[in-house]
């Protein structure tokens, strides 16, 4: 386990960057890998202009993050450099938030831990588990232990501009924003919680309800941004909140020209809210008066993470290493590159 003595670092906006290794079947294709990460922080997108001699017609591009994370990367180091930092957050009264960012396939779920479809329990632990590990660990030292405080979370998915609710089999929820600007999704399930396994039982069970009646080909997931929420209480009264989002394939944003009418208007949808997160983002980091969050559903319901004086974020936009992917990587650096 970790402990938590490592400084906080400062900084309200944290931008990282992941490479997922090469899958059997890129390999297998004989992909060739165009991305290197020679250091800390940068990262180098090596595009070839012609594809039958990649060491002659190599165009590098290259990029400069907080932190780049390459394919040897495990998910706990991740975590360690990304939400982690975060964690103190909650306890002092803020909104933590972190965000998966990328094309579909890149890792995104992988990251978060959000993937129970596979074998190994321990491969799926990613970024929730860890952080609701920590907030346990922070909860029981004696300065948190004696204040009362009650751990809740909540899980729910946002897909075409609706709110479901992946703890309460995706009942469809109404986002309400009242006089005083505070928004709230009515009728969410808050379970309370009272150890990391009593998290991990939570994400598995929102994960499964998440993934239930789609098909491969049609999957819906790649289409929403699923959002897992821990939530601190303090007699009743809410002292801080993490969420972690794991947001829709930013390719399906590109779905705008599709000749299905239902694939276009989702694309739009993917769009309009992922530009509406970047300009959230950017707001809170420059300390703007006034963020565009009534743009998207989902920053309308993340709108308190992105106001406030002790709101902070962090993104980590997960790349797929693949020459095919190449075109997608660069748009997704591009907008990781903007959102600080
Ligand atoms: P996304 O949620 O972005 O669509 P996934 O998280 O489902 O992508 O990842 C796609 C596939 O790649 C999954 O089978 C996942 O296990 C694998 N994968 C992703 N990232 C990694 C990684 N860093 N190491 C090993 N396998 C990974
Ligand atoms: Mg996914």
């Amino acid at each position: 386990p970790l402990s938590i003595t490592d400084p906080i670092e400062e900084h309200r906006i944290c931008v990282c960057v992941r490479k997922r290794p090469l899958n059997k079947q890129e390999i297998l294709k004989k992909e060739c890998d165009v991305i290197t990460v020679p250091s800390k922080c940068v990262l180098l997108v090596h595009e070839p202009k012609q594809k039958v001699d990649l060491t002659k017609y190599l165009e590098t591009q290259a990029f400069r993050f907080d932190f780049s994370f390459d394919e040897l990367a495990s998910n706990e180091m991740v975590y360690r450099f990304t939400a982690r930092p975060l964690v103190q957050t909650i306890f002092e009264g803020g909104r933590a938030t972190c965000f998966a960012y990328g094309q579909t396939g890149s890792g995104k779920t992988h990251t978060m831990g959000g993937d129970f479809s596979g074998r190994a329990q321990n491969a799926s632990k990613g970024i929730y588990a860890f952080a609701s590990q920590d907030v346990f660990l922070l909860l029981n030292q004696p300065r948190y232990r004696s204040q009362d405080l009650e751990v809740y979370v909540t899980f729910f998915e946002i897909y075409n501009g609706k709110v479901f609710d992946l703890l309460n089999k995706k009942a469809k929820l109404r986002v309400l924003e009242d006089g005083k600007q505070q928004v709230q999704v009515v009728g969410l399930q808050e379970r309370q919680v009272s150890c990391a396994e009593d998290v991990i039982r939570m994400i598995e069970m929102g994960s499964a309800c998440r993934t239930s009646g789609q098909t491969f080909a049609n999957a819906s997931s790649s289409r929403s941004h699923a959002c897992f929420q821990i939530i601190l209480r303090r007699r009743g009264k809410m002292l801080g909140k993490f969420s972690l989002v794991d947001l829709a394939g930013n390719e399906r944003g590109a779905d705008t020209s599709s000749a299905d009418r239902q694939t276009r208007m989702e694309g739009a949808e993917i769009n309009k809210s992922l530009l509406a997160l970047k300009e959230c983002i950017r707001a809170l980091g420059q300390n703007k008066s006034h963020t565009p969050f009534r743009e998207s559903k989902l920053t309308q319901v993340l709108r308190d993470s992105f106001i406030g004086t002790n709101s902070r974020t962090c993104m980590i936009a997960m790349i797929s290493p693949g020459m095919s992917s190449c075109e997608y990587t660069l748009n997704t650096l591009r907008y990781a590159d903007r959102v600080k």
